[in-house]
């Protein structure tokens, strides 16, 4: 199949338009036609070394698309199907078995290596050579893309298909922290950190489910506003050296954290503001060794770390849907588009903190 795709070639330079021809559907997958893709910071990792990702790579990771074609075995979606790409896993591991297949045994291979677990998923450029092709077991900065059925989350064709890619990453991730990962209830507090894609999920989905107190931490004024606008009660600003004082002067201890920074003080802060019993879930890359004073942590507070918020998308995405269409998870206002040619001006905007959500439109 000819498609075109955003390669990246090389750490440092920009993301390139090529054509370049995918395989398959092989057993088990489809062959999807992308109407848009979210631009997730996960999407940066193959930039760094922290993985040793090789390139050259066809990152997207948050897709929505159409069913063009299914290979051998394949019968819960057709063509003509819309779907949403998620996650890969294997299906038969033990988290898999115990249906949390965001710890499946396969998770690293099955999505931050560009290929499939068995070394293949790679496409050819014009020039005959390899592309890994099989980021998150979809590749989706393309026109088009082969991905395991497992992975697809059937959608209503009635619903914006360009829009809903990134409910299977970004915003499943802050939302399932949330109703997955801490099982926040009614009532209680809730502090997120990082008003990005991911943090403002989890605030509107802590507002969703009936927390009382949503505090959200930020640096930038403008994310703390926004957060306000979506159901955060207070924000704060992250740079503040009494955090953890006014944490415990809203709540008296918070009952939950969620921390979408990687920032070792900011974490540590976050725990401290905890009430004795409360849990903090960690969804960001972490960016250095993380201390915390175990005293905190023998009374009975709990550190948990978070993919995917846990969740299993095909029951999950259609819960978010739900939630937007009763205007509970408004997370269309965070999005902005972009023409899939204007990735760099897309990857700038992410990194500059511009705009929350990215999506990039193949034409
Ligand atoms: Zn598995
Ligand atoms: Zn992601």
């Amino acid at each position: 199949m000819a498609a075109r795709a955003a390669v990246l070639r090389s750490r440092e330079a920009p993301f390139r338009i090529e054509d370049v021809t995918l395989a398959g559907p092989g057993p088990g997958e489809a062959l999807i036609q992308v109407a848009g893709t979210g631009f997730c910071h996960t999407d940066l990792l193959p930039r760094t070394d922290r993985l040793g990702i090789a390139l050259p790579l066809i990152a997207g990771h948050e897709g929505a698309g159409t069913v063009l074609a299914t290979g051998p075995g394949v019968h819960d979606v057709s063509p003509g199907s819309h779907v949403v790409m998620s996650f890969d896993s294997c299906g038969g591991c033990r988290a898999c078995l115990a249906a949390r297949p965001a710890g499946c045994a396969t998770f690293f291979p099955r999505n931050l290596s560009g290929h499939r677990p068995d070394g293949t998923g790679a496409a050819r450029d014009a020039a005959g050579g390899e592309v890994s092709a099989s980021w998150f077991g979809q590749s989706s900065f393309a026109t088009h893309a082969v991905v395991p059925v497992r992975a697809l989350v059937p959608v209503p064709a009635t619903l914006p298909l360009d829009l809903l890619g990134p409910l299977g990453c970004g915003f499943q991730t802050g939302a399932g922290a949330i109703f997955n990962s801490l099982g926040v209830r009614a009532g209680s507090s809730v502090v997120v950190a990082g008003a990005g894609a991911v943090g403002l999920a989890a605030v509107m989905a802590a507002r969703a489910v009936g927390a009382t107190a949503v505090i959200a931490v930020d640096i930038v004024p403008l994310r703390r506003k926004l957060a306000e606008e979506l159901g955060a009660t207070h924000a704060l600003d992250g740079r503040s050296d009494t955090l953890t004082q006014e944490i415990l002067e809203i709540t008296g201890g918070a009952d939950h954290a969620v921390d979408t920074t990687g920032l070792p003080a900011l974490i540590t802060s976050l725990v401290r503001g905890l009430h004795s019993e409360g849990s903090c879930g960690l969804v960001g890359v972490q960016q250095g060794d993380l201390t915390v004073d175990p005293l905190l942590l023998a009374s009975g507070r709990t550190l948990k770390g978070i993919i995917e918020g846990d969740a299993v998308p095909r029951l999950f995405v259609p819960r978010l849907i739900d939630l937007w269409q009763q205007g509970m998870f408004p997370f269309d206002r965070l999005i902005r588009r972009y023409p899939l040619d204007e990735i760099d001006r897309a990857e700038q905007d992410v990194a500059s903190g511009e705009v929350v959500k990215a999506v990039l439109i193949p034409s």
